[in-house]
């Protein structure tokens, strides 16, 4: 029987984020089964997006970490990073090696607007330039032109707002933060005065929650600007923020840009504008992003009784020197495991993992954001684990979970690791990271200094085998 003493389940999660986490510790708390988990992470640091998407400025949001740090802290419990499934080892080495494989890896590519003009150089995602001022590995090298006078960015959700924050940090309060070293020198030497967010519906539709909405207000070196008129609401969203339909949230996000609106400007050094109903339809240039043409749009109710923004034909030209694209993730597939190609996510049923007709695939199953989408803070994913670890124990129960060959040798993993990825990080080796990384910020008052290559990572994760 799986489950017991004898015969531990043991489980692989892929990914080390938020849902990664919150799966690892419902599964060891769960009454009655003796399980084991091995985390994976293709970075050599865990906590995916609470380290290399939530916004340096929001160090409280981080301190999460401190509940996965008492997961890690479980005896049965074991973290090797800088291992890519797919790439490194195979779902299928991994199926031979452990009862249940839970996909925690996130949705890490940008969608497309599929508009001309997208891949002029300056026109970059979010995503990159998120990942580059958190230091991701993965995007140390990018360069970014700051010198220009206006960015554009587009969208309207949390993340448009994190990135119009970062350009309008001033320089002191970068350097508080664990923004990448390369990119504090970047942005606060930057010559951008002006932060234009568009969003593709009006105020009351916009997907920011209030906090968020509020801080835009609050820059210490820029000044808010919402256009009166535009708070002037159509028909449609009126009669919506009435009835049901609408959330609190948008009723409040309407009541704070109104309040924008009636604002005078305080002559801070730059200004972030917020313009709704605009779609862009192309990015022009010569050889790199000099303007973009918006369409302006109109709300129309479709069929399902949703209110969609519709194209009035009218256009509208601005000049911009970099546009940043936040309008959404998409995962990608990782082989032999059964993925939905349109909407980017793995194929399951409230997690249990399917081949895309319905029929499930012992053994496996999904949480967080690979599972259900780019959608939900941070603390949406335990509600989310809570289901998928809910599937899996009720598979166990009912006899549907698989044995597998390899998975009586909690040592089979490490053999296979000590040939193929030799330079592994464990979670000892992580704790090594964190402490040289704090270590490193305290004599500047910051909260570390990052690492931000891969190989700088590994040398560090080393601290504790030299030490010991
Ligand atoms: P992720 O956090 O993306 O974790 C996935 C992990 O899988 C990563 O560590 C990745 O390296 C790893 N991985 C990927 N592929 C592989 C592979 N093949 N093999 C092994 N490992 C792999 N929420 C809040 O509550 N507050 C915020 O301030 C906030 N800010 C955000 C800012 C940004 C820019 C973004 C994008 C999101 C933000 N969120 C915030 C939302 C929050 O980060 C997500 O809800 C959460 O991180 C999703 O968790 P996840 O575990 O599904 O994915």
């Amino acid at each position: 029987m799986i489950g017991t003493e004898e015969n531990p389940l043991r489980v692989a999660i892929v990914g080390s984020g938020p849902a990664g986490f919150y799966t690892a510790d419902h599964i060891l708390k769960h009454e009655g089964t003796h399980a084991e988990v091995d985390m994976f992470d293709r970075l050599p640091t865990p906590y995916g997006l609470v380290r290399f998407g939530v916004a340096p400025d929001h160090p409280k949001i981080k301190s999460v970490i401190r509940v996965y740090e008492k997961t890690a802290a479980r005896p049965e419990f074991r973290f090797f990073g800088n291992v890519e499934v797919g790439m490194d080892v195979t779902a299928e080495e991994l199926r031979d090696r452990y009862h249940a494989i839970v996909f925690a890896y996130g949705t890490s590519v940008d969608r497309h607007l599929g508009i001309p003009g997208e891949d002029l150089p300056g026109s970059h995602s979010a995503t990159e330039f998120v990942n580059w001022y958190n230091a991701h590995p993965d995007f140390a090298d990018r360069e970014f032109d700051l010198s220009c006078e206006r960015v554009v960015v587009i969208g309207n959700g949390n993340v448009a707002a994190d990135v119009a924050r970062m350009l309008a940090l001033p320089r002191e309060e970068l350097e508080g933060t664990d923004t990448a070293d390369h990119a504090i020198e970047a942005l606060a030497a930057c010559g951008v005065k002006e932060i234009l967010v568009l969003g593709r519906r009006g105020p009351a539709q916009a997907a920011f929650t209030n906090p968020e909405v509020r801080e835009l207000g609050e820059m210490v070196d820029a000044d808010i600007d919402v256009d009166p008129g535009e708070m002037d609401l159509d028909e449609l969203s009126r009669a919506w923020l009435d009835s049901d339909d609408a959330d609190p949230t948008n009723r409040r996000n309407v009541d704070i840009f109104t309040e924008f609106s009636q604002r005078e400007p305080e002559g801070k050094n730059k200004r972030i504008v917020m313009r709704f109903l605009r779609s862009p339809v192309e990015i022009q240039g010569d050889g790199r992003v000099e303007r973009i043409v918006v369409a302006k749009n109109e709300l129309q109710r479709d069929d399902s009784g949703r209110l969609r923004a519709v194209d009035t034909g009218e256009r509208e030209t601005i000049d911009c020197g970099l546009v940043l694209r936040s309008i959404g993730y998409k995962g990608i597939p990782i082989d032999g495991i059964p993925f939905d190609e349109r909407r980017g996510l793995i194929h399951n049923d409230g997690g249990r993992v399917h081949d895309g007709e319905g029929e499930q695939v012992p053994g496996l199953y999904a949480v967080g954001w690979i599972k259900r989408g780019p959608s939900g803070v941070i603390g949406t994913n335990k509600k989310d684990a809570h289901e998928t670890v809910a599937k899996l124990f009720a598979d166990l129960e009912s006899g549907k979970v698989p044995e597998a060959p390899l998975a009586d040798d909690r040592g089979a993993i490490e053999a296979l690791l000590s040939e193929r990825k030799p330079d592994h990080v464990t979670f000892e080796g992580w704790q090594a990271i964190d402490a040289a990384e704090v270590e490193a910020g305290k004599p500047h008052g910051r909260p570390r200094i990052k690492f931000c290559r891969v190989h700088e990572l590994v040398e560090a994760s080393k601290a504790t085998k030299t030490a010991a």
